[in-house]
């Protein structure tokens, strides 16, 4: 029988719409699989009936997905700037409007989490917060000032979840398509008052208290250097041929000293196949490109009437192919981790990011968000595969704060392109946040929280992002061998 996943509504008569609902059944010993969930319409979606997503009561579905706290691994998995608005476009974009995506949309337990931030000097909501805020907040369990790296509006640092992972015997990850110092990778190993003091040069500068040579922590990169997971991989080479300027690598790049400390330090997407362990006698950096990585589709902007224009399609952007792609980093972490002997006998504690859906989101490129939103859902393929698997993993999907991208009727007053969605219907994108060539901004709606495995239960309903970090430190603490 056809399952949802295989039928498209576009291409089925009426008669696929009978009992081709899907959930696949939980087994009831606790060896069970845990179910994933298909939501995708039978269609067509204009019949009686057609654009249904569930077949019947889903009770028994729900009540096989809830499994207590303790699961052996933990894969995080962040949008940037994933909100509501950015699934949806790309799902009409790619699925289809009754469609779903394999991976976001199978999760069976889903919540909705607030993440506002703080301001520095009184302690009071900031509604509208930033990657670093934000990170800070599921990393530490506290909220804190917009461009604070996992430290509070004290400029305390706090322990994060890749900190506390490694202390209870785990191997970890920690992997993104942008800069590996930038704000969402950054909040896992590193504690600066700043979010963009990547190196020692801008430590200096802006953070200097944290600079080295004042007997600080270091710089983002220092500090990842020292903090050392099993597995990092994502871009931001330029930040390591920087100096350290003060202790033990003092007038070294941050490279040979990465490599003097028994890194297997890698550059290239062919060196990524050549990596078969890490561990923390030997971790592994991958970084994949100077900067951030460049994105899956060319660059389609949103200009000021653009959404009274012909319709258009994405397209491949062909540097897209230099670097790794988000799906392969995590599959390639997930092996990586699992077979390392700290993350066969204790687990592992995996991050991972799909940046550049904040930052096309902030070009007002509607394609380029549309083709980072799609790694992320590949990249949550992968971690359910191996979690359905492996039976002992907690997956959580979420995103560090919403944006600003609408779906809309006609072309409005700010900037707007107009899509020709894979399915053939038209769809206007529009960008009202800020004037044409300058950054749109960040919006401050809940966002989605997914889960699946041990402990996804704890993601239903409203929860706040600092609730991630209790969920994802306490579920690890549960964790029995
Ligand atoms: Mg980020
Ligand atoms: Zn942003």
């Amino acid at each position: 029988m056809a399952t949802n996943n295989q039928v498209r509504f576009a291409a089925v008569g009426v008669a696929a719409l009978a009992l081709a609902f899907t959930v696949i059944p939980a087994q009831a010993s606790s060896q069970r699989t845990l179910p994933t969930i298909s939501r995708a319409a039978d269609g067509p979606v204009d019949e009686f009936g057609g654009a249904r997503r569930i077949g019947g009561d889903q009770s028994k579905t729900i009540q096989a997905a809830i499994q207590k706290s303790g699961a052996k691994n933990v894969i995080l998995v962040i949008g940037d700037g994933m909100g509501d608005s950015e699934i949806t476009v790309a799902r009409n974009y790619l699925e289809g409007a009754g469609g779903a995506f394999k991976g976001i949309d199978a999760l069976p337990l889903t919540g909705q989490m607030t993440h506002y931030s703080v301001h520095k000097e009184n302690g009071k909501p900031d509604y509208t917060p930033d990657s670093a805020a934000t990170g800070s907040a599921w990393a530490t369990g506290v909220k804190t000032y917009d461009n604070a790296i996992s430290v509070d509006r004290h400029g305390r640092p706090h322990e994060t979840l890749l900190q506390l992972a490694k202390k209870s015997g785990k191997a970890t990850g920690d992997i993104t398509t942008s800069e590996i110092q930038d704000a969402t990778p950054a909040v896992q190993v590193s504690h600066v008052l700043l979010r963009k003091c990547y190196g020692p040069e801008e430590t200096s500068k802006s953070c200097a208290p944290n600079a080295l040579e004042n007997g600080g922590l270091g710089s983002i990169s220092e500090q990842l250097l020292n903090t050392r997971p099993d597995v990092t991989f994502g871009g931001g080479s330029k930040t390591f041929a920087e100096k350290a300027k003060a202790g033990d690598w003092k007038g070294q790049t941050l490279e040979a000293q990465a490599k003097a400390r028994g890194y297997q330090y890698i550059t290239d997407k062919a060196d990524l196949a050549t990596i078969g362990s890490a561990d923390q006698r030997r971790p592994v950096l991958g970084l994949f490109s100077s900067g951030n990585m460049p994105v899956r589709y060319a660059e389609t902007l949103a200009t000021s009437g653009g959404g009274d224009k012909a319709a258009v399609q994405c397209q491949a952007n062909p540097k897209a192919s230099e670097v790794p792609t988000l799906a392969s980093m995590t599959k390639k972490s997930i092996d990586l981790l699992s077979k390392n002997a700290d993350g066969r006998k204790n687990g592992f504690f995996l991050q991972v990011e799909s940046a550049s859906i904040d930052k096309k989101d902030h070009a007002a490129d509607a394609c380029g968000q549309i083709g980072e939103t799609a790694q992320l859902d590949e990249a949550v393929q992968e971690a359910l595969k191996f979690a359905k698997k492996d039976k002992n993993t907690l997956v959580i999907v979420t995103a560090d704060h919403a944006h600003s991208s609408q779906i809309v009727d006609e072309v409005t007053p700010g900037l707007s392109i107009k899509l020709r969605t894979n399915e053939g219907s038209d769809m206007v994108v529009s960008y009202g946040t800020a004037a044409a060539g300058e950054s749109q901004q960040h919006t401050g709606s809940q966002v989605r929280v997914a889960g699946y495995g041990p402990g996804a239960a704890n993601v239903v309903g409203l929860i706040d992002q600092t609730d991630l970090f209790f969920i994802i430190r306490d579920g690890m603490r549960a964790y029995r061998r």
